[in-house]
């Protein structure tokens, strides 16, 4: 079959591709291994899909080349996909901090484009297995339903996270064999693991979550953090799991809200044990485990300034070291991808093999937690969809 454009991955990026292509008159094929369309759309937010975040700036996206997403960004914006589902009558809300959610399933979203892409005259076929990827002027493309042939071929297969619902690494592929950069790439917005050693006293706590502010670098993030039987989660290590270096030490303020060097002092005479006092701010379980582990568990008066200091410093600096990530499996993205240099920020081609686009998570840009990665799968697939 020939056609105008082949997009390869039916996800959140290769349907708005699709659809932009596909109404401005282009011939489109889109092609899924998968039996279902858009999986991640389906299981996102809890399954009401946080489509999108409306204080989207360039700065909620982690890339080694930052401004690459500003052009696409500014061009298809979070109020454009608002008024996507306005015109299909879903209904959404603002559940915290900009991240819009539907109000029904995310299934509305998936048939909303999909409806797009029919009218806009898109071909899709799923259960589709690409074999292999030519080029000799043209991208020709062999799978298990057909042969299509294309001037403009777009990958949009997405990353490595949850394999089990169709992940594979087809896009790096690609990528290696048109000798397109790629960085290096890692699970993100995932949950943190500790080695059993480290994380043996904290192990009778998992299900205890508390409002701190974890930092990583000149990144910190105010939110819950969750106690696991393996480490830590919850929404302020997801967010900060994708800036964390391996072997680096992560810093939580566990009271971020309290000067307790003060009020330590204020009770420097009270015969209160250390873990009943903090239970006023932290749970009580975590804090006896948490005094326990760092500095003894004593009478408030049995410490002397310097000790104060060192409780207070240490509440407010917590420094504990990850061993790793619980991995692909359970992240939410792919941190890493197509090296963004060897790309247009206007149209998302690769400038040494022109008419050969990535979009979505597959590029090395990924968004923070909060609705910011579909927002870069609708904008980077609505520049290529221009373009093809
Ligand atoms: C559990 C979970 C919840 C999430 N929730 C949110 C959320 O609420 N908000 C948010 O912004 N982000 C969320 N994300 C992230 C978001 O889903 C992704 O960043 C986004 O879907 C990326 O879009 P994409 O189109 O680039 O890739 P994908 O949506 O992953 O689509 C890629 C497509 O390519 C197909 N494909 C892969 N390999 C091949 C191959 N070899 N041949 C043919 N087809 C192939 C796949 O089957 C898939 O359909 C979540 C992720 C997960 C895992």
């Amino acid at each position: 079959m020939k056609v105008d454009v082949i997009i390869i991955g039916s996800g959140a990026a290769g349907m708005m591709c699709a659809i932009q292509a596909g109404q401005r008159g282009r011939s489109v094929v889109l092609l899924d291994h998968a039996k279902k369309l858009a999986e991640k759309i389906r299981i996102s937010g809890g399954g009401r899909c946080n489509f999108t975040n409306i204080n989207t700036t360039p700065e909620n996206f982690i890339s080694t080349n930052p401004d690459f997403c500003r052009s696409a960004l500014a061009r298809y914006t979070p109020q454009n996909f608002i008024g996507l589902l306005q015109k299909y009558g879903i209904g959404f809300h603002e559940k915290t901090l900009g991240q819009m959610f539907c109000d029904q399933e995310s299934e509305a979203v998936i048939a909303m484009l999909r409806g797009e892409c029919d009218t806009a005259g898109v071909k899709r076929f799923m259960s589709c297995a690409v074999s292999e990827v030519k080029h000799d002027g043209n991208f020709k493309v062999s799978t298990s339903r057909e042969f299509f042939e294309a001037a403009s071929l777009v990958i949009a297969t997405g990353g490595l996270s949850v394999p089990k619902i169709g992940a594979t690494p087809f896009g790096y592929h690609i990528a290696e064999q048109f000798n397109i950069p790629i960085t290096k790439i890692k699970p993100g917005l995932v949950p943190l693991t500790f080695t059993p050693d480290v994380w043996q006293p904290y192990v009778d706590l998992a299900g205890i979550s508390l409002e701190t502010t974890v930092s990583f670098g000149k990144q910190s993030f105010r939110e819950n953090i969750l106690f696991t039987h393996r480490g830590l989660s919850g929404p302020a290590i997801l967010q900060i799991s994708s800036y964390w270096q391996h072997g680096e030490a992560l810093h939580i303020n566990l009271l971020p809200d309290c000067d307790i060097e003060a009020l330590l002092d204020r009770q420097k005479s009270s015969k209160k044990l250390l873990g009943n006092f903090l239970a006023q701010w932290l749970p009580k379980k975590f804090a006896d485990v948490w005094c326990t582990q760092l500095i003894q568990n004593q009478a408030l008066n049995q410490y002397n300034d310097k000790q104060r200091k060192q409780i207070a410093a240490k509440l407010h600096d917590w420094q504990i070291v990850p061993s790793g990530t619980v991995g692909y499996n359970k992240a939410e993205v792919t941190c890493g991808g197509i090296d963004t240099r060897a790309l247009s920020s206007k149209t998302m081609e690769c400038s040494a093999m022109p008419g050969l686009h990535f979009i979505g998570e597959v590029v090395d840009v990924t968004g923070q937690l909060g609705g910011y990665n579909f927002q870069w799968a609708w904008a980077s697939g609505y520049a290529a969809g221009h373009a093809v």
